[in-house]
């Protein structure tokens, strides 16, 4: 997977209307196709040239339920069909932006959304398998505002203030 080059897609800015639409499951049958794992290093080479925490298909027009969130040392946690199973009762308020959300000088937007503190969410990574993973604040806040995207759900609907 490290070794497919990616390229720089476009990005879809609110409010297009396929960031409001609710994105379809992915077929587990492709996953292992050369043009699927040619996306998925597609999504994060754009993830890493925008400087997102996370970015979601529907944001470079595909509205399908994937999902690619930044990690340590090119180490991308990519969630596949991803569901949360168990939210915390506990929250957090704290700012986010999103790389489809800017001003007309092209800047990202930030606002204050409140989330849940912990979450646990399935999902099928890049070879097929099945996992789960217990996030924590941040990670936890980057899972949620990027599994919004393919419930057609923005940061902008959540703010507190
Ligand atoms: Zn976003």
């Amino acid at each position: 997977m490290k070794n497919i080059k990616g390229k720089i897609m476009e990005i879809v800015y609110h409010p297009h209307p396929i960031l409001r639409r609710q994105a379809d499951p992915v077929k587990v049958e492709k996953i292992k196709s050369p043009e699927f794992k040619q996306f998925l290093a597609d999504m994060e080479a754009t993830m890493l040239a925008k400087d997102g925490a996370g970015l979601a298909a529907p944001q470079v027009g595909i509205s399908e339920k994937i999902v690619v969130i930044a990690g340590k040392n090119g180490n991308n946690l990519i969630l596949i069909n991803p569901q949360i199973t168990h939210r915390s009762w506990g929250k957090i308020i704290s700012e986010e932006g999103c790389l489809s959300i800017i001003d007309n000088r092209g800047r990202i937007i930030y606002g204050k959304v409140e989330r849940h503190k912990h979450v646990t969410c399935q999902y099928i990574d890049a070879q097929g398998k099945k996992k789960k993973i217990q996030a924590e604040e941040p990670l936890a806040r980057v899972i949620q505002h990027e599994l919004d995207h393919l419930d057609g759900i923005l940061f902008i609907d959540r703010l507190i203030d």
